[in-house]
Protein backbone atom coordinates (compact mmCIF):
# COMPACT_ATOMS: atom_id res chain seq x y z
CA UNK A 1 0.00 0.00 0.00
CA UNK A 2 1.43 3.09 -1.03
CA UNK A 3 1.18 6.86 0.94
CA UNK A 4 0.62 8.55 -2.14
CA UNK A 5 -0.61 7.63 -5.54
CA UNK A 6 -0.15 10.12 -8.46
CA UNK A 7 -1.79 9.96 -11.84
CA UNK A 8 -0.14 12.37 -14.52
CA UNK A 9 3.41 12.79 -15.28
CA UNK A 10 3.94 15.82 -16.63
CA UNK A 11 4.98 19.12 -14.64
CA UNK A 12 2.30 18.60 -11.82
CA UNK A 13 2.72 14.77 -11.16
CA UNK A 14 6.80 14.97 -11.37
CA UNK A 15 6.53 17.85 -8.93
CA UNK A 16 4.42 16.39 -6.43
CA UNK A 17 6.32 13.20 -6.39
CA UNK A 18 9.67 15.50 -5.51
CA UNK A 19 7.88 16.67 -2.58
CA UNK A 20 5.92 13.61 -1.33
CA UNK A 21 9.70 11.88 -1.55
CA UNK A 22 10.89 14.65 0.41
CA UNK A 23 8.54 14.02 3.05
CA UNK A 24 9.56 10.36 2.79
CA UNK A 25 6.03 8.90 1.58
CA UNK A 26 5.77 5.81 -0.35
CA UNK A 27 4.94 7.29 -3.63
CA UNK A 28 3.51 5.35 -7.36
CA UNK A 29 3.30 8.01 -10.05
CA UNK A 30 2.22 6.95 -13.17
CA UNK A 31 0.93 8.22 -16.65
CA UNK A 32 0.62 7.46 -20.00
CA UNK A 33 2.01 11.04 -21.84
CA UNK A 34 5.49 11.37 -20.61
CA UNK A 35 5.74 15.07 -19.61
CA UNK A 36 2.44 15.93 -20.91
CA UNK A 37 1.59 19.31 -21.69
CA UNK A 38 5.26 20.61 -21.56
CA UNK A 39 6.65 18.30 -23.52
CA UNK A 40 4.92 20.27 -26.74
CA UNK A 41 7.01 23.13 -25.68
CA UNK A 42 9.44 24.20 -28.37
CA UNK A 43 11.09 26.80 -26.04
CA UNK A 44 10.34 27.69 -22.39
CA UNK A 45 11.31 31.00 -21.52
CA UNK A 46 9.45 31.47 -17.88
CA UNK A 47 10.88 28.87 -15.83
CA UNK A 48 12.43 31.31 -13.31
CA UNK A 49 16.17 30.11 -13.05
CA UNK A 50 16.68 28.74 -16.60
CA UNK A 51 16.23 31.55 -19.23
CA UNK A 52 15.37 28.88 -21.81
CA UNK A 53 14.97 25.04 -22.42
CA UNK A 54 13.29 22.99 -24.39
CA UNK A 55 10.20 21.36 -23.09
CA UNK A 56 11.26 18.15 -23.22
CA UNK A 57 14.05 19.29 -22.04
CA UNK A 58 12.47 20.35 -18.85
CA UNK A 59 10.29 17.55 -18.20
CA UNK A 60 13.15 15.15 -18.63
CA UNK A 61 14.54 17.28 -16.10
CA UNK A 62 11.38 17.16 -14.21
CA UNK A 63 11.66 13.33 -14.36
CA UNK A 64 14.88 12.81 -13.69
CA UNK A 65 14.67 14.75 -9.95
CA UNK A 66 11.53 12.56 -9.46
CA UNK A 67 13.37 8.80 -10.02
CA UNK A 68 16.46 9.86 -8.22
CA UNK A 69 14.44 9.16 -5.06
CA UNK A 70 14.71 5.89 -5.77
CA UNK A 71 13.15 4.44 -2.39
CA UNK A 72 10.46 6.55 -2.52
CA UNK A 73 9.12 6.95 -5.78
CA UNK A 74 7.99 3.96 -8.06
CA UNK A 75 7.11 5.30 -11.89
CA UNK A 76 5.15 3.11 -14.44
CA UNK A 77 4.50 4.50 -17.99
CA UNK A 78 1.02 2.78 -18.30
CA UNK A 79 -2.90 4.60 -18.69
CA UNK A 80 -5.30 4.50 -15.55
CA UNK A 81 -8.46 2.99 -16.41
CA UNK A 82 -10.40 2.95 -13.24
CA UNK A 83 -10.02 4.83 -10.08
CA UNK A 84 -11.84 3.08 -6.90
CA UNK A 85 -12.78 4.60 -3.41
CA UNK A 86 -12.74 2.04 -0.29
CA UNK A 87 -12.54 2.23 3.38
CA UNK A 88 -9.42 4.92 3.82
CA UNK A 89 -7.85 3.51 0.84
CA UNK A 90 -8.23 4.03 -3.07
CA UNK A 91 -7.79 1.60 -5.91
CA UNK A 92 -5.79 1.94 -9.81
CA UNK A 93 -6.32 -0.28 -12.18
CA UNK A 94 -4.11 -0.08 -14.99
CA UNK A 95 -4.19 -0.98 -19.06
CA UNK A 96 -1.40 -3.39 -18.15
CA UNK A 97 -4.17 -5.92 -16.07
CA UNK A 98 -2.11 -4.83 -12.61
CA UNK A 99 -3.97 -3.08 -9.68
CA UNK A 100 -1.94 -0.33 -7.31
CA UNK A 101 -3.51 0.76 -3.89
CA UNK A 102 -2.75 3.75 -1.85
CA UNK A 103 -3.60 5.91 1.35
CA UNK A 104 -3.95 9.19 -0.74
CA UNK A 105 -4.60 10.04 -4.55
CA UNK A 106 -3.23 13.46 -6.72
CA UNK A 107 -5.22 13.73 -10.00
CA UNK A 108 -2.74 15.61 -12.17
CA UNK A 109 -3.87 14.72 -15.64
CA UNK A 110 -3.92 18.26 -17.38
CA UNK A 111 -5.94 18.32 -20.06
CA UNK A 112 -6.93 16.57 -23.06
CA UNK A 113 -6.72 18.49 -26.83
CA UNK A 114 -9.52 20.25 -28.02
CA UNK A 115 -11.31 19.23 -31.42
CA UNK A 116 -12.77 21.82 -33.68
CA UNK A 117 -15.59 19.29 -34.86
CA UNK A 118 -15.81 20.35 -38.10
CA UNK A 119 -15.88 18.18 -41.51
CA UNK A 120 -12.92 16.30 -42.61
CA UNK A 121 -11.03 16.72 -39.38
CA UNK A 122 -11.73 13.25 -38.04
CA UNK A 123 -11.10 11.68 -41.66
CA UNK A 124 -7.80 13.43 -42.42
CA UNK A 125 -6.70 13.36 -38.43
CA UNK A 126 -3.18 11.88 -39.47
CA UNK A 127 -2.82 12.59 -42.64
CA UNK A 128 -2.46 16.55 -42.68
CA UNK A 129 -4.58 17.67 -39.48
CA UNK A 130 -2.46 17.06 -35.74
CA UNK A 131 -2.84 18.80 -32.59
CA UNK A 132 0.70 20.13 -31.90
CA UNK A 133 2.07 22.71 -34.00
CA UNK A 134 5.30 22.56 -32.26
CA UNK A 135 6.02 18.81 -32.77
CA UNK A 136 4.89 18.28 -36.71
CA UNK A 137 6.00 21.30 -37.75
CA UNK A 138 9.28 19.91 -38.72
CA UNK A 139 7.65 17.53 -41.30
CA UNK A 140 6.10 20.38 -43.06
CA UNK A 141 9.60 21.60 -44.60
CA UNK A 142 8.71 24.04 -47.51
CA UNK A 143 4.96 23.26 -46.83
CA UNK A 144 2.35 25.13 -46.49
CA UNK A 145 0.73 24.72 -42.98
CA UNK A 146 -2.58 26.32 -41.20
CA UNK A 147 -2.68 26.95 -37.38
CA UNK A 148 -5.71 27.42 -35.66
CA UNK A 149 -6.12 28.99 -32.73
CA UNK A 150 -4.99 32.62 -30.72
CA UNK A 151 -3.75 30.91 -27.33
CA UNK A 152 0.09 30.76 -26.51
CA UNK A 153 0.09 26.67 -28.24
CA UNK A 154 -0.91 28.39 -31.38
CA UNK A 155 0.92 31.55 -31.43
CA UNK A 156 4.15 29.52 -30.64
CA UNK A 157 3.43 26.96 -32.87
CA UNK A 158 2.80 29.30 -35.69
CA UNK A 159 5.95 30.84 -35.08
CA UNK A 160 7.92 27.72 -34.52
CA UNK A 161 6.32 26.28 -38.11
CA UNK A 162 7.61 29.34 -39.89
CA UNK A 163 10.75 28.59 -39.14
CA UNK A 164 10.63 25.25 -41.51
CA UNK A 165 7.22 25.80 -43.76
CA UNK A 166 7.39 27.99 -46.59
CA UNK A 167 4.13 29.67 -45.48
CA UNK A 168 2.03 29.70 -42.45
CA UNK A 169 -1.59 30.87 -41.46
CA UNK A 170 -2.60 31.88 -38.17
CA UNK A 171 -6.76 31.36 -38.55
CA UNK A 172 -8.33 32.83 -35.15
CA UNK A 173 -11.98 33.59 -34.83
CA UNK A 174 -11.35 36.95 -32.91
CA UNK A 175 -9.07 39.74 -33.91
CA UNK A 176 -6.68 39.77 -30.96
CA UNK A 177 -4.58 36.81 -29.31
CA UNK A 178 -4.65 35.58 -25.50
CA UNK A 179 -1.58 34.83 -26.18
CA UNK A 180 1.89 36.14 -24.38
CA UNK A 181 2.86 39.45 -26.26
CA UNK A 182 5.86 37.59 -26.56
CA UNK A 183 4.87 34.98 -28.86
CA UNK A 184 2.83 37.85 -30.68
CA UNK A 185 5.99 39.83 -31.05
CA UNK A 186 7.65 36.24 -32.20
CA UNK A 187 5.07 35.62 -34.79
CA UNK A 188 4.50 39.39 -36.40
CA UNK A 189 8.73 38.95 -36.96
CA UNK A 190 7.92 36.36 -39.53
CA UNK A 191 7.28 37.63 -43.27
CA UNK A 192 5.59 34.41 -44.38
CA UNK A 193 3.20 34.15 -41.84
CA UNK A 194 -0.40 35.62 -43.03
CA UNK A 195 -2.47 36.43 -40.35
CA UNK A 196 -6.53 35.44 -40.95
CA UNK A 197 -8.42 37.09 -38.44
CA UNK A 198 -12.27 36.90 -37.29
CA UNK A 199 -12.43 33.61 -39.56
CA UNK A 200 -13.57 30.39 -38.33
CA UNK A 201 -12.77 27.12 -40.52
CA UNK A 202 -16.02 25.58 -41.66
CA UNK A 203 -14.30 22.35 -43.61
CA UNK A 204 -10.91 20.59 -43.98
CA UNK A 205 -10.76 19.33 -47.80
CA UNK A 206 -8.28 16.85 -49.09
CA UNK A 207 -8.47 13.41 -50.85
CA UNK A 208 -5.89 11.11 -49.37
CA UNK A 209 -4.17 13.76 -47.61
CA UNK A 210 -5.11 17.85 -46.44
CA UNK A 211 -5.25 19.75 -49.33
CA UNK A 212 -7.02 23.23 -47.59
CA UNK A 213 -9.17 24.76 -45.52
CA UNK A 214 -12.71 26.36 -46.29
CA UNK A 215 -13.40 29.46 -44.22
CA UNK A 216 -15.97 31.60 -43.28
CA UNK A 217 -14.80 34.89 -44.88
CA UNK A 218 -12.64 34.93 -47.43
CA UNK A 219 -9.26 36.08 -47.45
CA UNK A 220 -7.09 37.58 -50.15
CA UNK A 221 -10.55 37.01 -52.16
CA UNK A 222 -11.26 32.95 -51.75
CA UNK A 223 -12.60 31.11 -49.13
CA UNK A 224 -10.62 28.38 -49.36
CA UNK A 225 -6.36 28.19 -48.76
CA UNK A 226 -4.76 25.91 -49.96
CA UNK A 227 -1.98 23.97 -47.28
CA UNK A 228 -1.00 20.40 -46.60
CA UNK A 229 -1.51 20.48 -42.86
CA UNK A 230 -3.57 21.84 -40.49
CA UNK A 231 -2.02 21.91 -36.53
CA UNK A 232 -5.79 22.46 -34.53
CA UNK A 233 -4.28 24.80 -31.07
CA UNK A 234 -7.70 25.35 -29.63
CA UNK A 235 -6.38 24.64 -26.08
CA UNK A 236 -8.04 21.39 -24.09
CA UNK A 237 -10.53 20.22 -21.44
CA UNK A 238 -9.70 18.92 -17.86
CA UNK A 239 -9.21 15.02 -17.65
CA UNK A 240 -11.43 14.60 -15.14
CA UNK A 241 -13.74 11.90 -16.17
CA UNK A 242 -11.49 10.00 -13.44
CA UNK A 243 -12.01 11.89 -10.90
CA UNK A 244 -15.58 12.54 -11.12
CA UNK A 245 -16.00 8.82 -10.89
CA UNK A 246 -15.24 9.03 -7.25
CA UNK A 247 -17.27 11.95 -6.76
CA UNK A 248 -15.17 14.70 -7.14
CA UNK A 249 -16.92 17.84 -8.39
CA UNK A 250 -15.97 20.05 -10.99
CA UNK A 251 -16.61 24.09 -11.65
CA UNK A 252 -18.91 25.53 -14.39
CA UNK A 253 -15.66 25.21 -17.11
CA UNK A 254 -15.26 21.23 -16.34
CA UNK A 255 -11.74 22.03 -14.24
CA UNK A 256 -11.47 20.06 -11.33
CA UNK A 257 -12.36 21.68 -8.09
CA UNK A 258 -10.10 22.30 -5.16
CA UNK A 259 -9.72 24.16 -2.27
CA UNK A 260 -6.68 26.34 -1.72
CA UNK A 261 -4.97 23.35 0.28
CA UNK A 262 -5.69 21.52 -3.16
CA UNK A 263 -8.13 19.63 -1.68
CA UNK A 264 -10.87 18.37 -3.63
CA UNK A 265 -14.53 17.31 -1.83
CA UNK A 266 -13.35 13.44 -1.79
CA UNK A 267 -11.35 13.55 1.51
CA UNK A 268 -7.43 12.33 0.59
CA UNK A 269 -7.60 12.96 -2.93
CA UNK A 270 -6.08 16.30 -4.37
CA UNK A 271 -5.58 17.80 -7.47
CA UNK A 272 -2.76 20.14 -9.29
CA UNK A 273 -1.97 21.20 -12.76
CA UNK A 274 -3.95 22.03 -15.69
CA UNK A 275 -6.99 19.89 -14.54
CA UNK A 276 -7.95 22.26 -11.61
CA UNK A 277 -9.74 25.29 -11.31
CA UNK A 278 -6.32 26.76 -9.17
CA UNK A 279 -4.48 29.66 -10.00
CA UNK A 280 -7.33 31.42 -12.01
CA UNK A 281 -6.92 28.37 -15.13
CA UNK A 282 -3.61 30.00 -15.86
CA UNK A 283 -2.14 27.14 -17.08
CA UNK A 284 1.92 27.31 -16.57
CA UNK A 285 5.05 24.91 -15.61
CA UNK A 286 5.45 27.81 -13.06
CA UNK A 287 1.56 27.11 -11.62
CA UNK A 288 1.81 23.78 -12.02
CA UNK A 289 4.41 23.08 -9.97
CA UNK A 290 3.44 25.46 -7.39
CA UNK A 291 0.04 23.57 -7.01
CA UNK A 292 1.63 20.00 -7.09
CA UNK A 293 3.70 21.26 -4.28
CA UNK A 294 0.86 22.41 -2.18
CA UNK A 295 -0.79 18.77 -3.14
CA UNK A 296 2.26 17.23 -1.88
CA UNK A 297 1.72 19.34 1.27
CA UNK A 298 -1.88 18.64 1.79
CA UNK A 299 -1.65 15.22 1.44
CA UNK A 300 1.45 14.93 4.25
CA UNK A 301 -0.40 16.91 6.07
CA UNK A 302 -3.74 14.20 5.80
CA UNK A 303 -1.27 11.36 6.55
CA UNK A 304 0.13 12.86 9.33
CA UNK A 305 -3.45 13.56 10.76
CA UNK A 306 -4.10 9.74 11.46
CA UNK A 307 -6.14 9.22 8.65
P1 LIG B 1 -6.01 28.53 -24.73
O1 LIG B 1 -5.16 29.50 -24.01
O2 LIG B 1 -7.25 28.03 -24.08
O3 LIG B 1 -6.37 29.17 -26.14
C1 LIG B 1 -7.22 28.50 -27.01
C2 LIG B 1 -7.40 29.36 -28.25
O4 LIG B 1 -8.21 28.65 -29.17
C3 LIG B 1 -8.10 30.68 -27.95
O5 LIG B 1 -7.51 31.69 -28.71
C4 LIG B 1 -9.53 30.41 -28.36
O6 LIG B 1 -10.17 31.53 -28.90
C5 LIG B 1 -9.37 29.41 -29.49
N1 LIG B 1 -10.50 28.51 -29.57
C6 LIG B 1 -11.05 27.77 -28.58
N2 LIG B 1 -12.05 27.02 -29.05
C7 LIG B 1 -12.16 27.31 -30.37
C8 LIG B 1 -13.01 26.86 -31.40
N3 LIG B 1 -13.97 25.96 -31.18
N4 LIG B 1 -12.84 27.38 -32.65
C9 LIG B 1 -11.85 28.28 -32.89
N5 LIG B 1 -11.00 28.73 -31.95
C10 LIG B 1 -11.16 28.25 -30.71
O7 LIG B 1 -5.20 27.19 -25.12
P2 LIG B 1 -3.63 26.97 -25.40
O8 LIG B 1 -3.10 28.00 -26.31
O9 LIG B 1 -3.50 25.55 -25.77
O10 LIG B 1 -2.98 27.19 -23.99
C11 LIG B 1 -3.42 26.39 -22.88
C12 LIG B 1 -2.67 26.84 -21.63
O11 LIG B 1 -1.31 26.45 -21.75
C13 LIG B 1 -2.68 28.36 -21.46
O12 LIG B 1 -2.78 28.66 -20.09
C14 LIG B 1 -1.35 28.78 -22.00
O13 LIG B 1 -0.88 29.98 -21.40
C15 LIG B 1 -0.48 27.59 -21.67
N6 LIG B 1 0.63 27.51 -22.63
C16 LIG B 1 1.72 28.24 -22.35
C17 LIG B 1 2.79 28.22 -23.22
C18 LIG B 1 4.00 29.03 -22.90
O14 LIG B 1 4.00 29.74 -21.91
N7 LIG B 1 5.05 28.97 -23.66
C19 LIG B 1 2.73 27.48 -24.40
C20 LIG B 1 1.59 26.75 -24.67
C21 LIG B 1 0.54 26.79 -23.77
P3 LIG B 1 -10.55 32.82 -27.99
O15 LIG B 1 -9.25 33.55 -27.82
O16 LIG B 1 -11.56 33.51 -28.81
O17 LIG B 1 -11.09 32.25 -26.72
Amino acid sequence: MYDVLIIGIGCAGYTAAVYAARYKLNTFIVGAEEGGLGNTAAEVGNWPGIQEITGPDLMQNFKNHALSFTEQVTHKNARVLKVEKGQGVFHLTLDDGSTVEGKTLIFAMGSTKRHLGVKGEKEFSGKGVTYCATCDAFFYRNKVVAVIGGGDSAVEGAAIAAQVASKVYLVHRRDAFRAEPYWVDQVKAKSNVSFVLETNIVEILGEQKVTGIKIDKPFEGSDMLKVDGVFIEIGGDPATSLAKEIGCTVDAKGFLEVDNAMRTVVPGVFGAGDITSASNHFAQFTTAAGEASVAANSAFNYLQSGH
